[in-house]
């Protein structure tokens, strides 16, 4: 997928000077871009991210006798540098937890949150009495970044299960902070993208597009500012973060934003006070399960919807048998369990301290037996297809219908990022971060160097009862996360994995688990192999690569395909997925995107020869 970008990128960073940026420590250095590896092969630990210097951090703790929760925090802080666009302390996210000894699969719900004087129509123009339109207002603003959850996830996770302090998980990340990373252009690019909305913030321009301009490929970005919170936080914990005079810049940042004088920006302001960053708790929910050819998919519940939508598809599909199939019957049995299973998270998925999710209903037998029945193995359904009705659910045919199908519009886009770490001890995290939006909600809180998510524009829209997603004070927004670990009965590990892409993360993590196991794809390829993603939309959503291998059969059964691409990037990749495979004898296969998103970075910590 596109590597006239990612050779453009590595030969480019390899040889050429420091530029000047604000905020560099270090003037005229010649420094080479660190390689990048989408596969390795050994053991004793493993660390896969989208970017080397912070997959290099993780292996580093892992060296060092850390365990995967301590690599996978000071792998996610490191991110917070070299992608800021995608994660940092100013987003939230999900982790999932495997404990080596007992087998035991925990989870943090580290979502962003509404504040408490969130009015539900937070996204009604007062002006008109309309919605705001997406683009640009709620994607740039500050009505729609939500109390970040991410710096007490890293909190949550070193005390549950880790054995680093704060400080030392985040003095490797405030290292890279002051000594810049070598600018590539992915970095490039998503700064160029975004370059109009990070021009009418004073702190985004000054940091971001230093001269007026994205920084060149090749140069050396240092965030000084980050480098310094990082090194604040080591030395005092959170406790600034959520309860000190930074929490009251958080909050006021939101609710006046730095907008410069001359942009023709409309920037609709927030509602968050220091108080909602005093009272924001990451949650623990348990983990949402579903079986799966003899094996346990482990996800996440809370306000994830992914947990549920992954395993629904995937018990929908265990009614069948795919490895019998030949690849056009296999995808479109995918395709058509995915439309199901977004039908049904449509209707009864949203922040579980809210809602009450039928997530034992939805991954039952009976259940998944009547809604495989929907799939016609010769011809695709008409999209949108109705959700279930999960109360009546008896395993027979026809199944019944649970209500009208939402289709609801598909307003999630497609950054974040995706880190998966094993240990030596047989510990394994899989851990999605965001601040939901390339860039978030563009707005960097001043003198700080990370940028505020805008994470509540996962929530509907416009308020309806009805609707599980609708928004709420307290609430956490829907989300599309899905780090994922799946394991033998007995806790024993076989595969981690997961991938950013808004509402399309739920699709790649499925096609990368039936592309695995039941495809027989090796991980590598699994990861690599073109993607379709189906969300209950009237056409599927595919790479041009994927039209190009499956289209031709897949129309004959009547699917309509449209290639990925959406209206913030020229982008037509789904997802950048990581994943570690688990082998006999402790053999573990680390793996990254060879292409997409300019290349992961895969290490294990022994490699085999
Ligand atoms: N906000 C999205 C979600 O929570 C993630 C953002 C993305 O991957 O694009 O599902």
């Amino acid at each position: 997928m596109r590597p006239t970008r990612l050779f453009a990128t590595a030969a480019a960073a390899a040889v050429l000077p420091l530029s000047l940026l604000p905020g560099s420590t270090t003037a005229a250095e010649q420094r080479p871009a660190p390689d990048k590896n989408p596969t390795a092969v050994g053991r004793g630990g493993a660390v896969t991210s989208v970017d080397p210097d912070a997959t290099r951090v993780g292996l580093r703790v892992l060296r060092q006798g850390g365990n995967a929760v301590d690599a996978a925090v000071a792998t996610a802080a490191a991110l917070g540098v070299t992608e800021p666009y995608s994660a940092g302390l100013g987003g939230g996210g999900y982790l999932v937890h495997l404990d080596g000894r007992t087998g035991e699969v925990s989870t943090i719900d580290g979502r962003e949150t509404a504040p408490a004087a969130m009015p539900r129509d937070a996204f009604i123009d007062p002006e008109t009495g309309e919605p705001y339109p997406f683009t640009p207002e709620l994607v740039t603003s500050g009505v729609s970044v939500g109390v970040p959850g991410t710096l007490a996830t890293w909190e949550t996770a070193l005390e549950e299960w880790g054995t680093r302090s704060l400080r030392r998980s985040l003095t490797p990340a405030a290292r890279l902070a002051r000594r810049g990373f070598v600018v590539d252009q992915t970095f490039h690019d998503q700064t160029a993208d975004n370059a109009e909305r990070f021009a009418a913030f004073r702190s985004t321009k000054r940091l971001f597009l230093p001269g007026g301009e994205p920084p060149e490929v090749g140069s050396v970005f240092a965030n000084p500012d980050l480098a310094r919170l990082y090194e604040l936080l080591g030395r005092k914990g959170t406790g600034p973060f959520y309860r000190g005079g930074l929490a009251a810049r958080i909050a006021k940042t939101t609710r006046k934003p730095p907008v410069v004088a001359d942009t023709d920006l409309p920037v609709p302001v927030g509602f968050m006070k220091p108080r909602d960053l005093r009272r924001y708790r990451t949650l623990q929910p348990e983990a949402v399960t579903a079986d799966y050819r003899g094996l346990r998919v482990h996800g996440m519940g809370g306000s994830s919807s992914g947990g549920s939508t992954v395993g629904e598809a995937l018990a929908i599909l265990d009614t069948f048998d795919l490895a019998a199939m030949s690849d056009t019957e296999v995808l479109h049995h995918m395709l058509e369990a995915s439309a199901l299973a977004f039908a049904d998270r449509a209707a009864y998925l949203g922040d579980r301290t809210f809602v009450d999710v039928p997530d034992e209903q939805l991954l039952s037998e009976e259940y998944a037996a009547q809604r495989a029945c929907r799939i016609d193995p010769a011809k695709a359904a008409t999209k949108p297809v109705p959700a279930g009705d999960v109360d009546d659910a008896d395993g027979t045919c026809p199944a019944p219908d649970g209500g009208q199908a939402r289709p609801a519009p598909d307003t999630e886009n497609v950054e974040t990022t995706h880190l998966t770490v094993a240990d030596r001890w047989g510990d394994v995290v899989s851990y999605t971060l965001t601040i939901e939006q390339t860039g978030g909600s563009g707005i960097v809180v001043p003198g700080r160097g990370f940028l505020l998510n805008n994470e509540l524009t996962d929530f509907s829209t416009v308020y309806d009862p009805d609707d599980p997603n609708r928004l709420e004070p307290g609430k956490r927004p829907r989300s599309s996360m899905s780090p994922t670990i799946i394991t033998e009965a007995d806790g024993t590990p076989v595969l981690a994995l997961g991938s950013p892409g808004g509402s399309t993360i739920i699709t790649t993590v499925l096609q990368l688990v039936v592309d695995h196991l039941d495809r027989g794809l090796a991980l590598p390829a699994a990861v690599a192999d073109p993607r379709g993603s189906q969300r209950n939309t009237a056409a599927v959503t595919a790479e041009p690569e994927f039209i190009d291998a499956y289209g031709a059969g897949l129309r004959a059964l009547g699917h309509e395909l449209k290639p990925a691409g959406d209206a913030f990037t020229s982008a037509a990749e789904i997802g950048a997925a990581t994943g570690i495979g688990f082998g006999p004898g402790g053999l573990l296969t680390a793996v990254a995107e060879p292409e997409r998103r300019g290349g992961g970075d895969a290490r294990v910590l022994e490699p085999t020869s």
